[in-house]
């Protein structure tokens, strides 16, 4: 039975990062269903033109641009659209967005994510959060905001949202034996080792199944993606009983390798019983669901056609030609800041690749030394985290240019 929504039922919604994959495909779904969310606040990077076309179209109260240089830019774009609306500039006005909002989607790429993702759980408010890397950092700092009162997190990482409702099937959460991730392979999948060697920006762009920003595109090509989301699911469920967490550690995660991206992850149980969650690979899915969490509302994104749905398949991940799957979970039982100089070291080597400085083998090697070259540091404190970050970036930065010049 479906109702239609009133007045009271509104959620107010800011959404940070606003012009990037998982940004736009939030205001589609907020199109197409007009009586339920009001954008109040936008927030992006450094794309002017199309935050100002966002801004005339959807009306928020507080636009907010990242790069401080932009902020006249910004200014100007939205005097000449003739509108009149307050506009925030530097990372403190992409966290302001998510204080004045009763959901923030969190769509940032990046480490640069953080600010948001702790001023949305510290304003004791909903965070439908699709930017991995500030829980993957800052793992002990998200956790204590996560602790005040009416804070929430509703995973739009499509895995996690997956993870999010398996665990839903059952009230006993300390029954959770083990949680399988699935991962689709990525563009290489199949490929040996030596077959890649040289394969090129475009090829690793070049995702099979799924539709998203050029980051997390080569994060799929190398399972990064899926290692930083190993990290990440031990920090949205690893937790005790009780809101998300289910007692597992990270060893109670595995990736399986699943090229059509129909089943989004899964729970097994203690009696061998595996609850999965199946649907059409598309964001919007994974976007409405934390929107309108606990309810379901009904979208246009389709649902599986079982009739021509074929096989499914499942598979091992090949650890030689995908060694960073097993960096990410080496730096998950490390702990403490392992996980931020890792996601570091990979925003620093992704950056190189895509602007064509070093090869796409360069970047597990990049990785790699970088773990290597943790000293461990204060990973409970944001000054540590933020320290960690630093470093890493610093030695990332040598490796690229090590790597440049061979
Ligand atoms: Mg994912």
């Amino acid at each position: 039975m479906t109702r239609t929504a009133t007045t009271d039922d509104r959620r107010s919604v800011a959404v940070v990062g606003s012009t990037g994959s998982v940004g736009t495909q939030t205001l589609e779904a907020v199109v197409d269903d007009p009586d339920r969310y009001d954008v109040i606040a936008l927030a992006a990077g450094s794309s002017v033109d199309a935050l100002v076309a966002q801004s005339l179209e959807f009306r928020p109260s507080f636009v907010a641009i990242g790069d401080e240089t932009k902020r006249q830019d910004l200014v100007d774009g939205l005097t000449a659209a003739g509108l009149d609306i307050e506009v925030g500039s530097g990372t403190d006005a992409l966290a302001e967005c998510a204080r004045r909002a009763d959901i923030t989607v969190n769509a940032v790429v990046g480490f640069a994510g953080l600010p948001v993702t702790l001023a949305s759980l510290e304003s004791g408010k909903r965070l439908a959060l699709a930017n991995k890397e500030s829980l993957i950092a800052a793992g002990p700092v998200v956790q204590a905001a996560r602790r005040t009162p009416g804070a929430e997190i509703v995973p739009v990482d499509s895995e996690h949202a997956a993870v999010h409702q398996c665990l839903r099937a059952n009230d006993v959460a300390t029954r959770v034996a083990r949680i399988q991730l699935t991962a689709s392979g990525g563009p290489f999948r199949g490929r040996k080792q030596a077959e890649l060697e040289s394969v090129s920006i475009e090829d690793a762009l070049a995702h099979p199944t799924w539709s998203m920003g050029p980051k997390i595109t080569i994060d799929s090509s190398t399972l990064m993606n899926k290692g930083l989301e190993v990290i990440e699911a031990n920090e949205l469920f690893g937790g005790p009983a009780g809101d998300l967490g289910c007692g597992i550690t990270i060893g109670d995660i595995d990736v399986v390798v699943h090229p059509q991206s129909i089943v989004h992850s899964m729970v097994t149980y203690s009696d061998g019983s595996t609850i999965a969650q199946l649907s059409l690979p598309t964001m919007k899915l994974p976007i409405v669901y934390a929107l309108a969490f606990p309810d379901r509302f009904p979208v246009p994104y389709g649902a599986i056609d079982w009739a021509t749905l074929g096989s499914l398949d499942f598979e091992t991940p090949d650890l030689d030609a995908f060694p960073c799957l097993n960096l990410a979970f080496e730096a998950g039982r490390i702990g403490g800041t392992a996980p931020a100089w890792l996601s570091a070291g990979n925003e620093v080597a992704v950056e190189a690749f895509l602007a064509g400085m070093i090869r796409w083998i360069d970047i597990a090697d990049i990785n790699a030394s970088v773990l290597a070259a943790h000293d461990g540091g204060n990973g409970a404190t944001l000054e540590g985290v933020l320290e960690g970050d630093h470093v890493a970036r610093l030695r990332a930065d040598e490796l690229v240019k090590e790597a440049c010049n061979r």
